[in-house]
């Protein structure tokens, strides 16, 4: 498995965070290709709880969002959010979120690093991360 987006997708989400005193929340909008997912669009979601340590996406821009990529023929193939001074892998909280969401979750800390994790039968594994 592995997740394939565009340098340019990648850098707005990685500048955003990096200057974003609370978490920054979105979707990764695209398509499957067999064990492969190509993000074609990225678009950031309000963070309805402003916090520094967690996030919920602003649920009027959420279906927006995912109504406007449908009309794309694009699907969720991914969450992306942001860490504060802390790793740019799953908290406990996130863990849960991804039983309702099983995508794949791209998660960036604020100093531009970042990692991808796909729930799956209870466990979740780190999916590579390949920008083109
Ligand atoms: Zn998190």
């Amino acid at each position: 498995m592995e997740l394939k987006i565009k340098r340019p997708h990648l850098s707005a989400i990685l500048e955003v965070a990096g200057r974003s005193e609370v978490e920054v929340c979105g979707f990764l909008f695209g398509k499957r290709e067999g064990d492969n997912i190509a993000v074609e669009e990225v678009r950031f979601v309000g963070n309805r709880l402003n916090s520094p340590a967690a996030f919920e996406m602003e649920p009027v821009e959420m279906v927006e969002a995912i109504e406007g990529a449908e009309k794309k023929g694009l699907e969720v193939v991914g969450i992306f959010h942001s860490h504060l001074k802390c790793p740019p892998r799953p908290s406990g909280r996130d863990l849960k979120g991804m039983e309702l969401w099983p995508v794949v979750w791209l998660i960036v800390d604020n100093e531009g690093n970042y990692g991808a994790y796909l729930p799956e039968g209870g466990k979740v594994r780190e999916v590579r991360v390949r920008v083109i």
